[in-house]
């Protein structure tokens, strides 16, 4: 079985690395998660390509530098309690699991999460909870949460999310049309919420009650010119 070692260190170099990415803890996670274990054998020997990935249903695995630049905005201390909203393949939640003491993942495709469960299992990963259901809602039970991230395309930030972030949180999300997107991040203080933008960026839609209808292509009022 390869290992694909040296393919992962020089996606770390040149795709993270030359490109800013400094956040120790993030550049450690990225260099321990064995990427290829998160797609299907056929796709192994390009896992560590500066791409998305098919994983079926219509999805994706995120390219390394937007998992990565996603993980470095969350700004995550060790002790910290994340959301992901999309699980996919579970690789972003495995990188999310080498930093933070807790990692809460929600998927709305079952057998996507069953192959994302499955892996977690192999690799030991006992810090990953996972449930299936429609993320934007998100995990109250769970909440606060000290970071959330959302891997998928949003026309708005869901309110239940913001309402779940803890003061001092840090949430990181998709929000645009279904064809392209700005990376924003929200921090919750005592004051209330501050919105930065932070690039753009072309993610699969949030399906759900606070994300797009199923079939909605630009259906909520958003003009493309
Ligand atoms: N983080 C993933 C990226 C997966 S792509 C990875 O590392 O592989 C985005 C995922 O979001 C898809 O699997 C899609 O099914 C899921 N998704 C879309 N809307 C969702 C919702 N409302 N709740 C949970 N998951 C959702």
């Amino acid at each position: 079985m390869k290992i694909f070692t040296a393919a992962r260190e020089k996606m770390v170099e040149h795709q993270l690395e030359d490109r800013g990415i400094k956040d120790i803890k993030v550049l450690y996670a990225m260099r321990k998660v064995a990427r290829h274990l998160f797609v299907t054998e056929a796709l192994q020997s390009r896992a560590y390509e500066d791409c998305p990935l098919p994983i079926g249903e219509n999805q994706t695995i995120s390219q390394p530098y937007m998992v990565a630049y996603m993980t470095e905005a969350l700004e995550l201390k060790s002790s910290d309690i994340v959301l992901e909203i999309g699980t996919g393949s579970g690789y972003q939640s495995a990188v999310l699991a080498e930093i933070v003491r807790q990692v809460y993942s929600i998927e709305r495709i079952k057998d996507l999460l069953a192959r994302a469960r499955k892996v977690f299992d192999e690799l030991d990963y006992t810090n990953i909870a996972t449930k299936n259901f429609d993320g934007t809602y998100g995990w109250k039970e769970k909440s606060p949460f000290d970071a959330i991230i959302v891997t998928a395309a949003s026309p708005d930030i869901p309110e239940p999310l913001i309402e779940q972030l803890a003061v001092g949180g840090r949430l990181v999300i998709p929000v645009g049309n279904t064809s392209s997107q700005i990376l924003k991040r929200v921090r919750k203080s005592e004051k209330g919420i501050e919105i930065e933008e932070l690039c753009g960026c072309v993610f699969v839609k949030l399906i759900g009650k606070y994300g797009w209808g199923e079939d909605d292509n630009n259906s909520k009022g958003y003009l493309i010119h």
